[in-house]
């Protein structure tokens, strides 16, 4: 099955809202396996909405609109679905009185105008809304199906899980199952061409990447006849993928991944330290994002001058004069003064340029070096950030950071 999302609301356009009304319906027409085609955003113009609806049918089966059908005068949506489809609205004498006894219950008088609400098409199927007052509908012609539904965000995802679903199970017979992988150091372009053998010719499970600040994600969906078939194609996928790009991957749950690094140091309780310079403390706050870290999160130190970094870790004069603040014996020496200072098993260093000025041809913006100790392994790492904003270059460093305690 073919569909398209539909947005009604002036307000959408003007961008005052964010419509979070579309991205709920892809996803749970997706776990439907119900294939989404288009989403469009309309005003609240009667013309344009039956433009819309009649030109979404001509390539779906399927229309969700949301928005448009509360009491008010600029809310046409069902007026405009029902001329579509060749219908027309009449009042429907059970949900008036539901309505009126809406009222009552919240002490509250009923305008003439909310009686608009219970004029709906005359074939549809009613979604009665338990957290509002306007009803949601579907309606069909000649295999054509539109589902009218309210805009608030709340009425909309209720009346959705409650009756829609249901409704719309019973008419299809896939289901989609999809995992969310996500990469680190492997740039999008090189984990497509990593995938090149699958990708080509795929037809089930489909294969997507895309990227996400700094990190490369892989979506791979099957489509099958029941859950289980569909998440068994999956899994199958998975461990194939896996043989190429394995090393890369941090998450097969779409998980953040700062949480994935905090939950590894929390489950093998490794207590842990930094120091920080380029990054300010960028590190230590986004670790301590990660619930239930002080267990094992000891300090985080920010030594961002030449003096902070001898004074608060013993790097010494001699190494800032001869390499420099930014240089590989320094980060060492501070990873060195951390764990003399912490005694932590983990101890992670780094210092760098963060821009937008500072560089030298030598050591430009955006180079940075790393080095940590776990236990009495040592390691230090020298990487070229790709200069794009201060913003960027210090969260980048930051992920290095995670890729070198994961
Ligand atoms: P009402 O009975 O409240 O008038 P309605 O079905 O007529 O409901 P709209 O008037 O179009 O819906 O929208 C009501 C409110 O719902 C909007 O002001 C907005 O806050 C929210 N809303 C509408 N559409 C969306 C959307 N696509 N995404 C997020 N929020 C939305
Ligand atoms: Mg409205």
């Amino acid at each position: 099955m073919k569909s398209a999302i539909l947005s009604v609301g002036t307000e959408l356009l003007f961008g005052q809202i964010t419509n979070t009304n579309s991205v709920f319906l892809s996803q749970q027409l997706n776990l439907l396996g119900i294939d989404v085609m288009y989403h469009y955003t309309v005003g609240d113009n009667p013309k344009r909405l039956a433009e819309m609806i009649r030109q979404a049918f001509t390539d779906c089966d399927l229309i969700i609109t949301t928005g448009g059908l509360g009491p008010t005068q600029d809310d046409l949506t069902k007026e405009i679905a029902a001329e579509v489809l060749h219908d027309e609205l009449i009042l429907h004498e059970d949900l008036l009185k539901d309505l009126e006894d809406y009222f009552i219950r919240i002490n509250r008088e009923m305008t003439e105008n909310n009686k608009k609400q219970v004029y709906l098409p005359s074939r549809a199927d009613i979604f009665d809304n338990d957290a509002g007052t306007a009803p949601g509908f579907a309606l069909e012609e000649n295999g054509k199906t539109i589902i009218c539904l309210p805009g608030p965000p709340r009425e909309m995802t209720r009346m959705f899980q409650r009756r829609v679903k249901p409704y719309l199970e019973a008419k299809t017979d896939s289901v989609i199952f999809y995992k969310q992988l996500r990469t680190f150091g492997i740039g999008e372009s090189k984990l497509e061409s990593d995938l090149q053998q699958w990708i080509d010719g795929q037809t089930d499970p489909t294969l997507a990447t895309y990227a996400k600040e700094g990190e490369a994600c892989l979506r791979i969906t099957s489509k099958r006849p029941t859950l289980e078939e569909a998440k068994a194609a999956v899994e199958d996928m998975i461990e194939q993928v896996n043989e190429k790009i394995g090393p890369y991957v941090y998450s097969y749950d779409d998980e953040e991944f700062y949480l994935v690094v905090g939950k590894k140091l929390l489950d093998k309780n490794i207590t842990f330290s930094c120091a920080e310079s380029c990054t300010g403390g960028l590190f230590a706050q986004t670790l301590t994002e990660v619930p239930g870290i002080s267990a094992v999160f000891d300090r985080g130190i920010v030594t961002y001058s030449n003096k902070a970094k001898m004074e608060e870790l013993g790097v010494r004069q001699e190494t800032l004069s001869q390499y420099g603040a930014v240089s590989e014996e320094t980060a060492i020496e501070m990873a060195e003064g951390l764990k003399k200072a912490t005694e932590t098993r983990l101890c992670i260093s780094v210092t760098g340029i963060a821009g937008p000025d500072g560089g030298t041809e030598e050591k430009p913006v955006g180079l940075v070096y790393i080095s940590a100790i776990l236990d009495d392994k040592r390691i230090s790492k020298k990487i070229q950030v790709r200069n794009i904003s201060r913003k960027w270059n210090r969260n980048y460093t930051v992920l290095c950071m995670l890729d070198i305690v994961n």
